[in-house]
């Protein structure tokens, strides 16, 4: 597997690949640029993907929530 294949995270860029991101905690429902100040509901709850990304650059998470949660972004996870 190339590191291409891995899917970017939508909220923090990482090369996580998962569909929740243990690096900011964002739940990829495929939300994106598009839609990024849609609250979805679903599994990010109420918090949209702009949102998100504020969050991420405050707290370093998605959600405030999830601060104690979320680890590191490993070197080949970077954008
Ligand atoms: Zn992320």
């Amino acid at each position: 597997m190339t590191q291409q294949s891995v899917n970017r995270c939508p909220c923090c860029g990482y090369r996580t690949g998962c569909t929740t991101c243990p690096v900011c905690f964002w739940t990829d429902d495929g939300q994106s640029d598009a839609d990024a100040g849609m609250v979805a509901g679903g599994p990010n709850g109420e918090v949209s993907l702009s949102d998100a990304r504020l969050n991420f650059a405050i707290y370093g998470a998605s959600h405030r929530r999830y601060r104690d949660v979320v680890r590191a972004p490993r070197s080949d996870e970077l954008p």
